[in-house]
């Protein structure tokens, strides 16, 4: 059966609870409720948008932004336009995003938002302008380089950011590029945003691969989605880490070549032939089975949630799951995967290069101050590295798996910087 965004959120919230049994949390801050108010986000904003497509009609489209918790500093997370949004795979994500955060290091709490858009709504771009500042018209009290600091997810990108940066400036009179990330680079932007999440997922990989003593060069590895993520992750894997990206997917199908695709080509006929026509793509076969039991050695899910579940986990070829996506992997997954020796590494550590160069842009923005790309990616490096290598210590010390490890890490500070501020 397919999963729906409640398991998501119901694997987070159960894998939040064991986690603070394991920290011994209620002994350590007694009758504090410290993982409730995780599990509890601090503000959840729900809305109506009322968008006026291109033919005068009028769509009703149901708009969320959850604001986890700021403990750590102000709320973080991207912003997606999609037809599975719902109120639980945004409660889900912004937990997440909590977490993400304080596995990076960055001094930010977590926070997503998403509007609900109906398969059927093709937007086209006016719509989606439109859109977009509706969106920042329904929050925008509650959002600010300050409080709560919103980027892309899927179906939304650098010009998504730039009409909600503008539309801000509608409100305050006033120029603040830092209330949004991941913005156009001459409206504050920085150099390696549109990157960072594939290429620092890369990172990961390559830094176990040197501490498990894997040779990645020659290397298959199977890509599902090919956006923001997928793309840019594919790119590197081929081009810096020696790995043969044999099988991509995206919505609308996929692709495989076992002496390995040639991503920048692919990326190139998709701008200009359509994402719909990847099967179209030539030097490439019709892939028709299920690309994340390919037989490859590692898989890198970059799309949607739950994409391993009960049902597929069994059946999984590779030694390595790389999570590019948010919870692309269930619990129950998780556990069929560990009980078979698949190494999985976990989203929230996994793809946190995103925020982190969105944290860059931040603090880029704030000192008015310009980066280029190469210390962008250098510090990237730096901090995916000292993130794996403190996830690998704890996974050490309580022989547990990365997921675990990661969520143990992230819990304990939280919940003492919650503490920290009391109750007051
Ligand atoms: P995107 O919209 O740029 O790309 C999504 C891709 O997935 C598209 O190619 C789409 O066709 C494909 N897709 C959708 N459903 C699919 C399916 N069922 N099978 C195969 N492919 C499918 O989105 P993105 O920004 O690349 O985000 C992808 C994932 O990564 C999401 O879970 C997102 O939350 C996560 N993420 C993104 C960032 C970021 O910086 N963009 C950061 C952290 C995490």
């Amino acid at each position: 059966m397919k999963k729906r965004p409640v398991d998501f959120f119901n694997d987070v919230n159960n894998l939040l609870t064991e986690t603070a049994g394991k920290l011994d949390l209620e002994k350590k801050y007694p009758g504090k409720q410290i993982v409730e108010r995780i599990i509890q986000p601090d503000k959840i904003i729900q809305f109506r948008i009322s968008l006026q497509m291109d033919n005068g009609n009028i769509e009703t489209l149901k708009g969320f932004r959850v604001q986890n918790n700021d403990s750590r500093g102000p709320y973080k997370g991207g912003i997606r336009f999609h037809h599975e949004v719902d109120i639980y795979e945004v409660r889900a994500l912004a937990a997440q995003m909590t977490l993400k955060t304080s596995v990076i290091g960055l001094p930010l709490g977590g926070g997503k938002g998403g509007v609900l858009v109906p398969e059927r709504l093709k937007l086209s771009n006016t719509e989606k302008e439109r859109l977009s500042r509706k969106f920042v018209d329904s929050v925008i009290n509650d959002i600010g380089n300050k409080k709560d600091i919103p980027a892309p997810d899927m179906n939304t990108d650098s010009q998504t950011m730039a009409w909600m940066a503008d539309q801000v400036s509608k409100y305050t009179g006033e120029n603040i590029p830092a209330c949004f990330t991941g913005k156009p680079i001459n409206m504050g932007g920085i150099p390696g945003r549109t990157e960072a999440t594939g290429f620092g997922a890369m990172m990961v990989l390559e830094k176990h691969s040197q501490k498990a003593g894997i040779e990645l060069k020659g290397k298959a590895m199977a890509v599902q989605g090919f956006g923001n993520v997928g793309s840019h992750g594919a790119m590197r894997a081929a081009e810096i880490s020696g790995i043969k990206v044999t099988h991509v997917s995206n919505a609308y199908g996929a692709v495989f070549n076992e002496a390995g695709i040639e991503i920048r080509n692919l990326i190139d006929f998709l701008k200009s032939e359509g994402q719909e026509n990847i099967k179209q793509f030539p030097g490439s076969e019709v892939y028709d089975e299920d690309i994340l039991c390919a037989p490859v050695d590692i898989i890198f899910p970059a799309a949607v949630e739950n994409s391993v579940d009960g049902e597929n986990a069994g059946e999984v070829k590779a030694e390595i799951v790389l999570e590019g996506a948010n919870g692309p992997v269930t619990a129950e997954a998780d556990r069929i995967l560990d009980s078979r020796g698949i190494t999985v590494l976990p989203d929230i550590l996994v793809n946190a290069g995103g925020v982190t160069v969105s944290y860059f842009e931040m603090v880029q923005d704030e000192s008015q101050d310009r980066w280029p790309k190469d210390r962008v990616f250098r510090r990237l490096q730096g901090m995916m590295n000292e993130a794996y290598d403190k996830i690998s210590l704890v996974k050490e010390k309580h022989g547990c798996s990365f997921r675990e490890a990661a969520y143990m890490h992230a819990v304990e500070d939280v919940a003492g910087a919650i503490h920290g501020r009391g109750v007051q």
